[in-house]
């Protein structure tokens, strides 16, 4: 129960029971037929307060900080992300089914790069700014900072502001511009073109086990010649609030029986609220006293560092497992997370377009072994750590990394590719174009 409340407590608020209040008036109105005179002053006095109650607040900051972007205020935008999330909710069979069917049309295919270890770890509502590679103050990544072999991309986003959207185009050849012709699921999964071009495929995940419906990263994940899930609850909230903290998966990742070509991806449960959840005690190493910013809840943003911190050590272990060999680890967030400072000043969370949480940490971690063995491709991956990005097209990068040649690769969406665009307009969330109206912010 005291778990549950923690859980609640972090989506319940003052605007849950306007509505929660609203509703309840209405339907009493609705029981007992009254019948509503508009032009009576009483009445639309109260329509007014019931709006004032409701919508207030919002209407207050749209004006205060843009009213151009008046789609931004959280309200408006968490329902519309619930209402159009139907068309991500597919049944997870109807997924797989659709995704064997594409593998199974395809030939044989060739990776020229001849890497041993290509390993995706996939963060979870990590920001940017929290390590101190991309500027943090705070000793927040004190592992991370003294890695040599290492490449910060400084102009990554999301493509979504939250997890399972960005599954639907992150893990195959889905991405916001083709969603138009065709459902994300039927486009060839990344799973299946590793295991297409001879990798050994492997999925650990401290995320949700596969359910029934909508869930777009264990649907892809299950295929993996080796899947292991930490959490096989029955939803997402009950792997928030009874989740093991990621360190759970370091015996497995160490214990793997590699081959002599392996994609592994790793997916974390990271930095999501609640965030105190995420990190065992020894690693509460911020408090109250180092937030310097101006916000009443310091607490839970100390808890996030502390979350980071862990997810710093995850990382180097990893890293560590994974360093003598011929290895290359790709780490990035699915969205970033805002504590306080979205443009409204008071969401902690996601599930916003806006800036902040589309600002998402792309870091390369590689072995001395791999800069021996890839110089030339070393070489562009270093070339390319300025580009504008979005990480709907990581399936194109890993190709062009692998060496993969196949139909569906598109050079144009590959940064380390001489003809890459990068000038691709990045519509956030499908909405807004990031670098025209929110990058600058
Ligand atoms: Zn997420």
């Amino acid at each position: 129960m005291a778990e549950s409340i923690e859980f609640i407590s972090i989506y319940i608020n003052f605007k849950f029971f306007g509505i929660l209040i609203f509703m309840i008036v209405a339907l009493i109105l609705l029981k007992i037929k009254i019948n509503i005179k508009i032009n009576n002053k009483l009445n639309i006095a109260f329509i007014i307060l019931i709006f004032v109650v409701c919508f207030g607040n919002d209407l207050r900051r749209a004006i205060k900080y843009d009213f151009s972007r008046y789609i931004n205020i959280p309200f408006i935008k968490f329902n519309k992300e619930l209402i159009y999330t139907d068309d991500i909710l597919i049944n997870s069979k109807i997924m797989q089914e659709s995704y064997l069917k594409i593998a199974n049309n395809h030939e044989k295919l060739k990776a020229n790069e001849n890497i041993k270890n290509i390993v995706l770890i996939i963060g979870e509502s990590s920001r940017r700014s929290a390590y101190q590679d991309y500027g943090q103050g705070l000793n927040t990544t004190p592992n991370l900072i003294n890695i040599k072999n290492k490449i910060i991309y400084s102009d990554v986003i999301a493509p979504y502001a939250s997890t399972n959207p960005v599954m639907s185009v992150l893990l195959n050849f889905a991405n916001l511009d083709n969603l138009s012709e065709r459902k994300f699921y039927e486009n060839l999964d990344i799973i299946n073109l590793f295991k297409l071009a001879n990798y050994k495929t492997f999925w650990i995940s401290n995320q949700d086990y596969i359910s029934e419906w909508g869930n777009n990263a264990a649907s892809v994940g299950i295929m993996s010649d080796f899947s292991y899930f930490t959490n096989k609850y029955m939803s997402s909230s009950d792997t928030l609030s009874y989740a093991k903290y990621d360190g759970v998966l370091l015996p497995i990742i160490k214990n793997l029986k590699l081959s002599d070509n392996n994609f592994i991806v790793i997916h974390l449960l990271g930095n999501h609220g609640n965030y105190k959840k995420r990190y065992p005690k020894t690693f509460s190493k911020f408090s109250e006293s180092d937030i310097k910013e101006n916000i009443k809840d310091k607490k839970s943003i100390s808890e996030y560092y502390n979350s980071i911190l862990y997810t710093d050590y995850i990382i180097y272990s990893i890293y560590e497992r994974f360093k003598d060999d011929d290895t290359l680890i790709i780490y990035l967030s699915d969205h970033a997370e805002s504590l306080y400072d979205d443009k409204t000043k008071s969401l902690l969370g996601h599930g916003v377009s806006d800036k902040i949480i589309a600002d998402i940490p792309f870091i390369i971690l590689y072995s001395n072994s791999f800069k021996t063995n890839h110089k030339e491709l070393l070489d562009k991956l270093i070339l390319s750590k300025d580009l504008a990005f979005m990480s709907d097209d990581l399936i194109h990068l890993l190709c062009d990394i692998a060496g993969i040649k196949i139909a569906e690769f598109d050079e144009s969406r590959s940064p380390i590719n001489k003809k890459y665009n990068k000038f691709r307009i990045r519509l956030f969330a499908n909405e807004i174009n990031y670098d025209n109206f929110l990058k600058l912010d």
